[in-house]
């Protein structure tokens, strides 16, 4: 599943070949995905230009000049493939782009043509992605939105503001973090990760830990996370880099997935366990995280 960093990397990769241009033709090939389409999609999206392309935790949210907002949501499976124009015989026939690019495949469920004959794909194998409209100038009421607590990354999210969130809390840490209301964007992957390099254990009581690892936390989100878009997100079986060949940037993780071997914490001698809290794997040493 793409998590944060995925997610940035993908917006990185669609900027180019999507802000400042128009979508010539929008086919959305099926009537929903997680959710129904809102009405008339293909043609509210046909026409547009757009404008901007930002991220909201793991949201991609395409401003257009209609006034409208495409919000695009990769679920579990969800993949944008971008195909340049055909150079030899494709450039500047708006209308022609059927004859450019090679017919949709099953799982391509929204296809748009860019007026450079630039195709960006959207496929999903298993459907648990999604696309909504919705007025820009609604800012974050959309229903999915507005559930959201503060970046990550962004200047909401700091030490103050992450002490008071966890006071009180009886739930283990790495159930914390997952919460979306608390922190957005964050999945199991970075969860892990970010935890192990402040050595707090995932079972550990949320509001029962010290302010000082809770501080420490802050910075060590913010890195991983860093760490992972500089390197291109991170590759989980099938998911494909937005240019459309196989593969991801592979990120190697200090815990996550490598469960038995041996704790990287220098002068750790302990193994990276695995339980599963909430339905959710979390890899941990019991040595050093406490
Ligand atoms: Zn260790």
């Amino acid at each position: 599943m793409p998590e944060l960093p995925e997610v940035e990397t993908v917006r990185r990769g669609l900027e180019p070949a999507m802000v400042g241009k128009r979508i010539a033709l929008a086919d959305v090939r099926r009537p929903n995905l997680r959710w129904p389409f809102p009405d008339g999609m293909a043609d509210r999206l046909t026409g547009a230009r757009i404008e901007r392309l930002r991220r909201r935790s793991k949201y991609i949210l395409c401003d257009l000049d209609t006034g409208e907002t495409l919000l695009i949501h990769l679920g579990m499976s969800g993949r944008m493939l971008i195909a340049p124009p055909n150079a030899e015989n494709g450039r500047d026939m708006l209308g022609q782009f059927h004859h450019l690019h090679p017919a949709p495949e099953k799982h391509d469920h929204v296809v748009l043509d860019m007026e450079d004959g630039t195709r960006i794909t959207f496929n999903d194998a298993r459907r648990f992605g999604a696309m909504d409209l919705f007025a820009t100038e609604l800012g974050e009421t959309h229903k999915l939105l507005a559930v959201l607590g503060p970046e990550p990354l962004g200047n909401g999210f700091d030490e103050a503001y992450f002490k008071a969130a966890l006071k009180g809390k009886n739930t283990p840490i790495k159930s914390a973090l997952l919460d979306q209301r608390i922190v957005s964007g964050l999945g199991n992957i970075y969860v892990c990760e970010a935890l192990w390099r402040t050595g707090i254990s995932p079972l550990c009581k949320a509001g029962g830990i010290s302010g000082k690892r809770i501080a420490s936390l802050v910075p060590a989100i913010r890195q991983v996370l860093a760490e992972a878009i500089e390197s291109g997100g991170s590759s989980l079986k099938d998911y494909r880099q937005t240019d459309g060949e196989l593969g991801y940037f592979q990120h190697s993780f200090a815990v996550y997935g490598r469960e038995g071997e041996a704790c990287k914490t220098p002068d750790c001698a302990g193994n990276i366990k695995r339980v599963v809290q909430s339905g959710r794997s979390s890899f941990f040493c019991n040595t050093c995280q406490r």
